[in-house]
């Protein structure tokens, strides 16, 4: 099943445990607003941004705050996480930290037990964790990761290690999997495997074992097992300008977000795998 967004510009998305769809994007009227569609690609809510920033990255995710689910959307310049309630899609708490030397979030994704992963800014090798507990977003550390300033980043819960982070560099081609809070990595591939992988973009994981990576230079995702970092399959969709990659859980599929070919417009494609 595949349906088309408004969006000629975009940047994050994700699925939600009820299987909508919300993306960030830009409007023809250059407003920078979040969209919900709902699983067969009606557009049901539309929740305005506001910060100046439009076309910078925006991280979106769903977190489940005592059962309850919660939006939180991360501008990466703004240095800012806001979580949204999605009963009436107003905003609950955001967390903001303009003092020197302070953790500053960009990317997010989700974390043990109900708690938020950001990259930290100011010290790109670490990632601050979030609580949010009372739906009020609040810090609870740094913790070092593997690899410096990460393009992808995915935690798995793993039944053979415990909390563990998937990390991807888009330049180098490069996937590793470490230990939550340290920079022990438990595996790596290095553009080695079936052919070399280049410019992953856009991971997910399932919520058990496997994780899927964009690997978009070779126009496939790929399938690992997260405890051995084994390839279990590679999926080829016959599509065009990937760009990211979403778990729905609700209905268990991976929604891939593509460009149309014609009009460029942002595009979700689910697939059974
Ligand atoms: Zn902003």
């Amino acid at each position: 099943m595949t349906f088309e967004t408004e969006f000629k510009t975009w940047t994050g998305f994700c699925v939600s445990s009820d299987g909508h769809v919300i993306i960030h994007g830009v409007t023809e009227e250059n407003a920078s607003i979040i969209h919900a569609y709902n699983r067969i690609g009606k557009l049901v809510r539309t929740i305005p941004l506001n910060c100046s920033h439009k076309t910078t990255p925006y991280y979106v995710l769903e977190v489940k705050v005592e059962g309850q689910p919660s939006i939180a959307v991360s501008c990466f310049p703004c240095q800012e996480i806001c979580l949204f309630n999605t009963t009436n899609w107003e905003l609950r708490s955001a967390y903001k930290d303009t003092l020197k030397g302070r953790p500053k979030p960009g990317k997010i994704c989700r974390g043990p037990k109900g708690c938020i992963i950001a990259l930290n800014k100011v010290k790109s090798q670490s990632v601050c964790l979030f609580d949010c507990k009372d739906h009020m977003l609040q810090l609870k550390g740094t913790f070092p990761i593997s690899i410096n300033d990460p393009q992808g980043m995915c935690f798995v819960e793993s039944q053979k290690y415990g909390f563990m982070l998937v990390l991807t560099k888009y330049v180098d081609g490069l996937i590793q999997a470490a230990m939550f809070n340290a920079k022990e990595v438990i595996w790596e591939h290095e553009g080695k495997i079936d052919g070399a992988i280049c410019h992953p973009d856009g991971i997910t994981t399932d919520g058990s074992s496997k994780v899927f990576i964009a690997d978009n230079g070779n126009q496939r995702i790929l399938v690992l097992d997260a405890d051995s970092g084994s390839v279990l399959r590679t999926i080829r969709p016959d599509i065009e300008g990937m760009a990211g990659l979403a778990w729905c859980a609700s209905s268990p599929r991976l929604a891939v977000r593509h460009k149309s070919p014609a009009d460029l417009k942002c595009r979700i494609t689910f697939f059974d795998v």
